[in-house]
């Protein structure tokens, strides 16, 4: 499953470091999609915030989906076979994928097609983020929209009970202003190496605030929890329902 909140390993502290490309072949046009492994990073510094989203340098965002640019469909970049003949990089031909968008989002999770029933609450988390990002830097107070909550009363169930999901169920009872419901799942214990995120949480539940909020910024206390990109984990359900 998605590990938003993954606790700090040892590895945590080493380089940055990419593994060389990595060429896949495109289920649709069979086209190369080049792949840049990240081997390790630091994912300690930047930006933490209460919904899970870390802005950092140091740790690129490593995305389960993108866009092929060749034929701009959208494959799961994980699931992708190697491209079966030897690829040197070359700067007139850019392999890359392509990022998605809000709007790519938007679109897969109301289409409920193979890639939502297999991403489904990695969609969800996606579009939960990018629609955040307004708030990030903002001082106005910007409510849920209608279609917001629904997103989030939609990815509620499909948390597990691992630490880093039940902080996010902390979190959407926070935002939705459930702040009984978010004590109750904070009374749970939690790993003493998330107790950092834990305590701000629980602080901002006494304080009844609802808005997104920053955890930290700038080099985290090392026992503390950083989110972590979902390379090599991805959601193992598949999800129901069309009412996005
Ligand atoms: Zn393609």
């Amino acid at each position: 499953m998605i590990n938003q909140w993954q606790v700090n390993s040892e590895q945590a502290y080493a380089e940055l470091e990419f593994g060389p490309p990595v060429y896949k072949a495109c289920v649709h046009c069979q086209s190369a999609i080049e792949i840049i492994p990240l081997l390790s990073g630091n994912p300690l510094g930047g930006t933490l915030w209460s919904d899970g989203f870390q802005e950092t340098e140091q740790m690129p965002v490593q995305d389960l989906l993108g866009r092929c640019r060749h034929c701009n469909e959208i494959v799961s970049l994980v699931d992708l076979e190697p491209y079966p003949t030897p690829k040197v990089p070359s700067d007139n031909d850019d392999c890359s994928y392509v990022s998605l968008t809000l709007g790519d989002y938007e679109m897969l999770l109301q289409q409920l097609g193979d890639i939502a029933e297999e991403y489904h609450a990695y969609l969800r988390i996606k579009f939960w983020h990018q629609r955040n990002d307004q708030r990030r830097h903002s001082d106005t107070s910007m409510p849920l929209t209608a279609q917001e909550q629904q997103n989030l009363q939609q990815l509620l169930p499909l948390l597990d009970n691992v630490d880093a999901e039940r902080l996010l169920k902390v979190e959407i009872y926070r935002q939705f202003g459930d702040f009984e419901q978010a004590k109750r799942v904070l009374s749970d214990p939690f790993d003493h190496r998330v107790s950092d995120v834990v305590q701000r949480l629980r602080q901002l539940v006494r304080d009844k605030n609802s808005r997104l909020e920053m955890i930290y910024s700038g080099e985290a206390a090392r026992h503390s929890a950083a989110p972590c990109n979902a390379t090599s984990t991805k959601p193992a359900f598949s999800g129901g329902g069309n009412d996005f």
